[in-house]
């Protein structure tokens, strides 16, 4: 069978869709040897489990506090499977000897979107728990989706060792774990046509399947996994797992929908507060519900698409130097944005969306919008609210305004 080309090879149109820095030679981040990050650690769990490694270890400043904390990414690679694993973590070295309270959850679209499958409850209570018990240290744990039972304890006690953790007690949670839209994740996916993004093709999309928000509201999910096409530009994942919610009509011409092109952010769903993200997620879901109508699409580009081993480093050095996003990645020469947007293409296809409301401060995604044919009716902006943040991300903000991409959205009084 002949492979389709990629439309975009030639056509070069995305790359007038953004201005975005890229780096035609390599955009390869990879994780340098050094204190901040580093691929030691690697644990030896078994034949059957592959290795534990750490990834990248960086600060992050967690909930309501502006005093960073430890995170730590951690890779598990098994014969056939490459997961990433967050562990968030307070306490000094000395103090992680000691007994640690311990809280896990498994990572789930879910938490994304406030479904009622129990994980956004359980990740708040679990987030609530460890960062506010009276213990010497704690941690929270996070497996990645794919993370099936009989592999959780295996990863857990790698992230233990990797980590120094001798004593261990567990935070007791919901007795009733798992959760039925991961189950539906896994059983159902079809293989749909391919559609080809700037840098990846999506090969496996799942049905359109019904989710309940936790007040009972009906919304659809689905879920597009693409393949990056080359390997330099993939940091690292070999799948990238995009989640698109859809709520009410999304194609009445009286009303388009409000729209939002979400990056992915995992330490801000963790309890992270180095950056907006949570909030302006949270922000969109209420529009959209307010409104009656909307997409809400969770791009899976951490670090604005430079993958999280790059983000940790570049948001390490942003908290301990006091600078911002931009000064950091210039100074560890990483370019500012690499999204190309293209899934937001294959929206206007697959989905035909054609007109919406869009919920962003950010030049380029509105543009992008525009490039691949989605007719933009109305900007909305997702204003601050300052009083939450952490001072790394009021400092992002006011860079991400000054450097003229983003409309100015801090809270006018
Ligand atoms: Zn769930
Ligand atoms: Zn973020």
């Amino acid at each position: 069978m002949k492979e389709r080309m990629n439309p975009y090879e030639k056509s070069g149109m995305y790359r007038s869709a953004v201005d975005f820095a890229v780096d035609d030679d390599g955009m390869a981040f990879l994780p340098r040897s050094g204190e901040i990050v580093n691929q030691q650690g690697i644990e030896r769990i078994g034949e059957q489990f592959g290795v534990v490694q750490i990834l990248a270890t960086g600060l992050q400043s967690t909930e309501g506090e502006d005093h960073p904390q430890k995170m730590t990414l951690f890779a598990s690679r098994g014969k056939d499977n490459h997961l990433h694993h967050y562990a968030f973590w307070y306490g000094s070295e000395r103090e992680r000897q000691r007994e640690m309270l311990i809280g896990t959850i498994q990572e789930c679209p879910g938490m994304y979107f406030n479904l009622d499958c129990g994980c956004s409850q359980r990740r708040d209570h679990v987030v609530s728990s460890v960062f506010h018990q009276d213990a010497d240290a704690s941690l929270l744990l996070s497996f990645d989706p794919e993370t099936t039972t009989p592999y959780r304890l295996p990863v857990a006690r790698g992230v233990f060792e990797a980590l120094g953790i001798r004593d261990v007690q567990y935070l007791q949670t919901n007795p009733e774990y798992g959760c039925d839209l991961q189950r539906r994740l896994t059983t159902e996916r079809s293989l749909h046509q391919v559609f080809y993004t700037p840098d990846g093709r999506i090969v496996v999309k799942s049905h359109d399947m019904p989710v309940r928000f936790i007040d009972g509201d009906f919304a659809r999910m689905i879920v597009y996994e693409e393949q990056p096409l080359s390997e330099r530009r993939s940091y690292g994942q070999k799948i990238k797992r995009h989640y698109v919610l859809i709520y009410g009509d999304i194609h009445d011409p009286n009303k388009p929908p409000i729209a939002r092109y979400h990056s992915s952010c995992k330490t801000a769903e963790h309890g992270g507060n180095a950056c907006d993200c949570r909030l302006q997620r949270e922000k969109t879901l209420q529009m959209i519900r307010e409104h009656g109508s909307g997409i809400l699409i969770y791009a899976d580009e951490e670090g604005m698409g430079l993958g999280a081993v790059n983000k940790f480093w570049q948001t390490h050095i942003t908290i301990s130097e006091s600078g911002d996003i931009y000064k950091a990645r210039d100074l560890l020469d990483m370019p500012s944005d690499v999204r190309t947007y293209g899934l937001i293409d294959v929206l206007h296809r697959d989905l035909r969306i054609n007109r919406v409301s869009l919920a962003s401060n950010n030049r380029g995604k509105k543009q992008a919008f525009e490039v691949f044919g989605v007719e933009v009716v109305e900007s909305m902006h997702l204003r601050a609210d300052y009083d939450k943040l952490a001072k790394q991300a009021r400092a992002d903000i006011l860079a991400k305004i000054a450097s003229g991409r983003y409309d100015d959205f801090t809270p006018k009084s």
